[in-house]
C-alpha cells in the first residue's frame, strides 16, 4: 500500500527505531535528525514516517504530511538559530540530482554562507 514503511529502506529503519540517529524533533508524521555527513554547520533532514520514493510523491498522495515538512524545516531552521542568516530546504530528486536515498526528505542546511546558484 502506499506510504508502507519498505523492509530495504535506510530512513524507515530510522524511524522505526532499527537504525540510530540524532533525533532533533519529532511529530505525529514527522522525524527530524542530524546528517551524518554534514555539509554545513546545520544539517538536519526532515522525513515524513510514510514512505514515498521523493518529495513530489510524497506531495501527491498525501499533500498535509508534505506541508508538514515544511513547517518543521522552519521549526528545525528556528530551533538552530540559523533564520536570521538564512539558510536552505533542498529536496534532491533523481540520481543526477544527488539523490541517494529513495525516501522523500528536506534538507535544512545554514550556518555558513550558501553559494547561488548550487552546483
Ligand atoms: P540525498 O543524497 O539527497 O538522498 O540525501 C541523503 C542524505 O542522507 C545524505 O546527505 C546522507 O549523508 C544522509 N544519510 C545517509 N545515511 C544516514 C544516516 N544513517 N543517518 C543520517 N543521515 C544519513
Ligand atoms: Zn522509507
Amino acid at each position: 500500500m502506499a506510504g508502507e514503511p519498505q523492509a530495504d529502506c535506510l530512513f524507515c529503519k530510522i524511524v522505526a527505531g532499527q537504525i540510530p540517529a540524532t533525533v532533533v524533533r519529532e511529530t505525529e508524521t514527522t522525524v527530524a535528525f542530524r546528517d551524518i555527513n554534514p555539509q554545513a554547520p546545520t544539517h538536519v533532514l526532515v522525513i515524513p514516517k510514510v514512505h514515498y520514493p521523493d518529495a513530489a510523491s510524497l506531495a501527491a498522495a498525501e499533500p498535509g504530511v508534505a506541508s508538514d515538512i515544511l513547517i518543521e524545516a522552519g521549526r528545525v531552521a528556528l530551533d538552530e538559530k540559523i533564520v536570521e542568516h538564512g539558510y536552505r530546504v533542498v529536496f534532491n530528486t533523481g540520481s543526477g540530482a544527488g539523490q541517494t536515498v529513495f525516501h522523500a526528505h528536506a534538507h535544512v542546511l545554514g550556518g555558513r554562507g550558501l553559494q547561488w546558484p548550487p552546483g
